[in-house]
């Protein structure tokens, strides 16, 4: 587990000021980049040419969130 997070923690980059969310339709200030292909993955809709995405506050814990439960199905699944 450490040792993802760890890896989870590299692919965070910082971003600069006034860079806006990739989501669409959503136009906040992003405040995380993430590869586009996580993003996708966690079922977040980003624009199909993005190779990074940018989150904003509120999109980023949503991505979180979906990530996290990605993770536990992974964990149930090892385990079963
Ligand atoms: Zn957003």
């Amino acid at each position: 587990m450490r040792y993802i997070l760890f890896q989870e923690a590299l692919t965070l980059g910082r971003i600069d000021k006034g860079v806006k969310c990739s989501i669409s339709g959503c136009s906040s200030e992003a405040v995380r980049s993430i590869s586009a292909e996580k993003v996708r993955s966690a079922g977040l809709k980003i624009g199909s040419s993005e190779k990074r995405a940018y989150l904003c506050k509120q999109h980023y814990k949503e991505y979180k969130k979906k990530t996290k439960k990605d993770k536990q199905i992974e964990k149930w699944r090892y385990s079963g």
